[in-house]
């Protein structure tokens, strides 16, 4: 009866599940504190363990791959159109939208010293452009969908010159005054420093990256293939970005939304991982599950990739911690008893299982140095 209520004791202190219990959270407790130090702020625990599984990045072009602070490049007016009127009633148009590009028109008018008049019935169309009226004038200024919207006929010579700057990778406007073309305006938005080796990274951890915008589709094309990105989706309206992210997920793929904007954030909510940039909108920020602290692209490559290894370390804690249990029970219930006499004692049977619970922990405290591929110690010293 002692023998058997000393294997008993032993085997139910061996059986105490305890490392397998902290096996997933210490893993993601210590995986998400080295994010940290990487300027990756994880919301979730959950999207550290999801991230791993992403075989499709799809990233915000304005803001996102690029600075999000564009500047105007081009201001070609047509015949009869002066390029000071033309910018003059653009930027006041403009003065009152908070898209960048009104910042945009707005800055190039002050280098200009040029006084602004005032406008009013503003109305801006999201995804589409901006109209108001100034100086009794009708002035819209935004993308070809605008002035189709208001009937304005596009001559072909003002496409031909929008086709050519937006093959610059530019983003051309077109300005209309009272339902005729004035002039053909370009802005660009310079690329990140970090961005193109955010995205080799990327590529060499497998995954394919897509950028979905609502900017010209010429534009579109020419940044994306600058940078290499596999697919794009453009002149996606603000309210259709959560229907693409939805498009590739029912092809199959794994899909993680990087973002900036309000328009954002639904992809960021429909997307497996929301990935929102720090300097970005708060709803964007709101909608993600990470958080890139400075913006910078390179935390996404490094957040996968720490994904993948937190995922790794949580496997590798599972199978010792279970291989343990399955070994010491039945030595615990004295299978070695009658071949060697070996029984363990409950006093031992506690410290092998506290052994077990030092193992695990110092398994996931080796992600605390991991390394990851894109130095991120940089991405956080710029936040
Ligand atoms: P994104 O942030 O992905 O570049 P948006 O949906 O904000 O896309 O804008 C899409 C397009 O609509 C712009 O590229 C531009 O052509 C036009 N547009 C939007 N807002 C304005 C604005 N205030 N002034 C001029 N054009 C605009
Ligand atoms: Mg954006």
């Amino acid at each position: 009866l002692t023998y058997a209520l000393v294997s008993a004791v032993s085997v139910l202190i061996i059986a105490c599940p305890c490392a397998m219990g902290i096996a997933t959270p210490i893993s993601v407790m210590v995986g998400t504190g080295r994010a940290a130090e990487l300027g990756v702020y994880v919301r979730e625990g959950d999207a550290l363990q999801a991230l791993h599984a992403a075989d499709l990045v799809a990233l915000d072009k304005t803001g996102t791959l690029t600075k999000g602070r564009p500047e105007v490049t081009d201001v070609r007016p047509r015949d009869g159109f002066g390029e000071t009127d033309v910018l003059r009633w653009a930027a006041a148009v403009e003065a009152q939208s908070e898209h960048p590009i009104g910042a945009a028109l707005g800055a190039r008018a002050e280098e200009r010293e040029l006084a602004l008049p005032d406008a009013t019935d503003f109305e801006a169309i999201p995804g589409h452009g901006v109209r108001a009226t100034v100086e009794e004038r009708d002035v819209a200024v935004g993308a070809a969908r605008l002035m189709e919207r208001h009937d304005v006929a596009i001559p072909a010579e003002a496409e031909e010159t929008a086709d050519r700057l937006a093959d610059a990778a530019k983003t051309p406007l077109y300005v209309a005054v009272d339902g005729t073309l004035a002039a053909v305006v370009a802005v660009a938005d310079p690329i990140k420093e970090s961005t193109p080796a955010a995205l080799d990274a990327l590529h060499t951890l497998g995954i394919e990256v897509a950028m979905v915008t609502g900017d010209d589709e010429r534009t579109a094309r020419a940044i994306a293939d600058q940078l290499g990105i596999d697919r794009v989706q453009a002149e996606v309206l603000p309210d259709e970005k959560a229907a693409a992210v939805d498009d590739f997920q029912a092809g199959g793929r794994t899909v993680a939304f990087v973002g900036d904007g309000i328009n954002d954030a639904p992809a960021l909510a429909q997307a497996d991982v929301g990935i929102a940039i720090g300097t970005g909108t708060d709803v964007a920020i709101e909608s993600g599950d990470i958080v890139l602290m400075a913006g910078d692209l390179r935390g996404v490559p490094n957040a996968v990739h720490l994904s993948r290894s937190t995922l790794r370390n949580i496997k590798q804690n599972l199978f010792w911690a279970f291989a343990y249990n399955v070994l010491l029970i039945p030595v615990a219930a004295g299978v070695l008893y009658p071949a060697f006499g070996l029984l363990l004692s409950p006093a031992l049977a506690a410290l092998a299982m506290v052994f077990s619970d030092l193992f695990v922990v110092g398994n996931a405290l080796r992600l605390r140095r991991l390394n990851v591929p894109l130095g991120g110690e940089q991405a956080v010293a710029t936040a």
